[in-house]
């Protein structure tokens, strides 16, 4: 299979002087992510609130481009196109949002919002056949005909998120990120949709990026996860390889908050205090002032953490990981 989406070495930065009232700072994001989509897989992209999870799916889609680094679509450099190839290549890109109220227009009728991206992707079809893929689009989605004139506040939180992902795949997309698509859901209603991604991923051929802080969600739908920690890909590898033995202190900490159904229980790792301000980044690892490894480590080693940026290697970045 081949490679549809990649960074490489994406630094996205945000100016913050203001609220340092004049002193020069950037606050960066993302911090050298690299990583790259395969064809037809899902890619879990998992952190905590700050993690810069969102800002890399806006890079991948090319809505927001780096300040340093690349970000490609297949070999479109996103960052060198002019508007106009960009706006045509956003057909294949589509983004559906953690909270499907807010991107639909209250005073819209729902069929109209899912045909508008045919109107502005799709000129050389018919009226009748945009009607018709309208149609088809919402029976898809577990909707029916009925539904096309109504407007969104006269459906429930599950069916606005069906609405959503018909209205991003009416212009049939290759790529698709979901951003949280299930977390402003209840559970009952979280597993529908989750089990309608996977069907339309499969009936459409998509390749997939899924942002969530959610590892059970990530568990079910992703073949591939790359874990950020302050805009820095921690670990990464497939699915079953990250859930059946994690390598970095963070990835094991995350997943030791999740219920085990069977097998042994394992030890909840609890990691104290918040994620650190990006404005203010710790020196060297990142996590070291949170890490349950660095406080068993020898002062020379635990110098090195303190002093020395670990580099992503074998899928890990963490000088001591197993
Ligand atoms: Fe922990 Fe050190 Fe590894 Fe960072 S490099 S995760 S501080 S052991």
């Amino acid at each position: 299979m081949s490679e549809l989406a990649r960074v490489d070495g994406v630094r996205v930065g945000f100016d913050a002087s203001r609220a340092l009232f004049g002193k020069p700072r950037m606050l960066w994001a993302l911090d050298g992510v690299t990583l790259s989509l395969t064809e037809g897989r899902t890619l879990g992209i998992v952190g905590e609130s700050g993690s810069g999870k969102s800002t890399l799916g806006r890079v991948l889609l090319g809505l927001l481009r780096p300040t340093e680094g690349t970000a490609h679509f297949e070999a479109n450099d996103l960052g060198a196109l002019a508007p106009e190839p960009l706006r045509l290549l956003r057909r294949h890109m589509q983004l559906v949002f953690q909270d499907p109220y807010s991107s639909l227009h209250p005073r819209r009728k729902v069929g109209d919002a899912v045909r508008e991206p045919l109107e502005v992707h799709r000129p050389d079809l018919t009226e009748a056949q945009r009607d018709e893929r309208v149609l088809s689009l919402f029976e898809q989605v577990g909707l029916k005909a009925e539904h096309l004139t109504r407007l969104p506040h006269e459906f429930s939180g599950g069916q606005r998120q069906r609405i959503v992902i018909a209205r991003a795949l009416a212009a049939e997309p290759k790529f698709l990120v979901a951003d949280e698509p299930v977390s402003a859901l209840d559970v009952s209603v979280q597993a529908q949709i989750l089990n309608l991604l996977l069907e339309l991923k499969q009936r459409h051929h998509l390749t997939m990026a899924f942002i969530s802080h959610d590892l059970k969600v990530i568990r079910r739908v992703c073949d591939d996860v790359a874990v950020l920690y302050l805009g820095r890909v921690v670990e990464q590898a497939t699915t079953e390889k990250l859930f059946a033995a994690p390598r970095h202190p963070y990835t094991r900490a995350l997943l030791s908050a999740i219920p085990r159904l069977g097998g042994a229980p394992t030890q909840r790792v609890v990691l104290t205090g918040e994620i650190p301000s990006p404005l203010a980044p710790p020196s060297g690892c990142t996590f070291h002032p949170r890490c349950p490894l660095y406080a068993k480590l020898s002062a020379p080693d635990q110098q090195r953490c303190r002093a020395e940026r670990p580099l992503l290697k074998d899928g890990v970045a963490c000088h001591f990981a197993e």
